[in-house]
């Protein structure tokens, strides 16, 4: 399987701080290029590093509304103030950063539609839980939800399949697409009794011509790879060739990596790796390969560079080995004052039968549902 990569990438990925204290930390971005640099993936012929251009206004009102754009161009002149309920503060120049994450998405979608490159991954999209009139959830502004509507108009995409791997569910896309039969919507999370945003349930399948074609599958914490492998198998191939997309969008947040510091899922790399495999041989098989995949959560720093890593080499068809580059390791200590990851990749961690006989119950359920569906 061939097709060129691209890694969009500007320090000014950076300027998307919500403050030292936040949990969503800006150099995680940083740590993923120069580890992907350090694992020598950008001297490869067939793939590439690209600068991201900033979103115009017209792009951001593909998905938002005018008041909700003019209250953030307003809070990011005057430096501070909340975006929504306590989540998103807002910092001088946030609707500038914010337009170069949704500007580097949109870049992402005219490379693949050029047909130059199949594969783009922008590390520092993926803000999910944006809605059109307002903030949420560390998002600003929703870039997937934009690239779906960008799609959509600018290229006549009338089947696209958004897949959401991060630990919260993509209220933003899902609900913004609701009722919207060119979008399957797909998302991993862990369950919404459990953690933000509080909703995903496998019986939210979406409304009038769309019914089906909205898919949740909610995860209790704890849930490894083999509880999440298990689900994903039994579901995705199928229903994805049954879709017959015309691209694939997967948002990869790594906070559903063990040890996030906010959610409590267990999954290794190696899920990562299995999830961007198979999703990537579908892209090939059914859409020339066209394959956007988008960053997210993650707020363990020795996880998400590494998560990221691995998806990148794993979408470009690269077998990377297990070593942590000392320079890398070195500088990971100077960003974050903490102690560098040992391997690339993990060992499994071990499931327990709860959380896979709870794959079991929402497999179950879901089965009801799709069996009424018509694709
Ligand atoms: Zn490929
Ligand atoms: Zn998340």
């Amino acid at each position: 399987m061939g097709g060129r990569t691209t890694l969009l990438y500007s320090e000014r990925f950076l300027d998307y701080n919500l403050g030292s204290l936040h949990p969503l930390r800006p150099v995680r971005v940083k740590l993923t290029h120069d580890l992907i640099q350090s694992k020598g993936l950008l001297d490869e012929d067939d793939i590439e590093i690209a600068a991201p251009r900033v979103a115009s206004e017209e792009e951001i009102l593909l998905f938002h509304e005018k008041e909700y754009v003019r209250l953030v161009q307003k809070y990011s002149e005057k430096g501070s103030g909340l975006l929504d309920a306590g989540d998103t503060p807002a910092f001088k120049g946030c609707f500038e950063a914010t337009s170069l994450v949704v500007g580097a998405s949109l870049e992402a979608c005219d490379k693949i539609m050029s047909g130059k490159v199949s594969h783009v991954f922008n590390p520092s999209g993926g803000l999910h839980h944006a809605h059109p009139e307002r903030a949420s959830g560390f998002c600003i502004f929703n870039d997937p939800a934009i690239s779906v509507n960008y799609l959509k108009t600018k290229y006549m995409i009338r089947r696209l399949v958004y897949m959401d791997i991060d630990a919260h569910h993509g209220d933003g896309v899902m609900y913004g697409y609701y009722s919207d039969p060119s979008l399957l919507d797909i998302d991993f999370h862990e369950n919404g009794k459990y953690i933000f945003p509080g909703t995903g349930f496998p019986d939210e399948i979406g409304e009038n011509e769309a019914k089906g074609l909205k898919l949740n599958i909610p995860l209790l914490p704890g849930t490894g790879d083999e509880a999440y492998l298990k689900a994903f198998h039994k579901l995705i191939p199928d229903i994805v060739r049954k879709f017959r997309p015309e691209i694939i969008l997967v948002q990869c947040g790594a906070d559903g990596h063990a040890n996030d510091r906010l959610a409590h899922l267990r999954l290794t790399t190696n899920t990562y790796e299995e999830v961007v495999s198979e999703m990537h041989s579908l892209a090939h098989e059914l859409c020339e390969g066209r394959f956007l995949l988008f960053g997210g959560g993650g707020y363990t720093l020795a996880n998400v560079p590494r998560v990221w890593t691995v998806a990148l080499a794993t979408l470009a068809g690269k077998k990377l080995d297990d070593e942590i580059p000392e320079r890398w390791s070195g500088e990971f200590r100077e960003l974050t004052g903490e102690d560098p990851p040992n391997a690339l990749r993990d060992r499994l961690t071990n499931d327990d039968s709860k959380t896979i006989s709870e794959v079991d119950n929402v497999l179950e359920e879901l089965a009801g549902y799709l069996a009424k569906w018509r694709p």
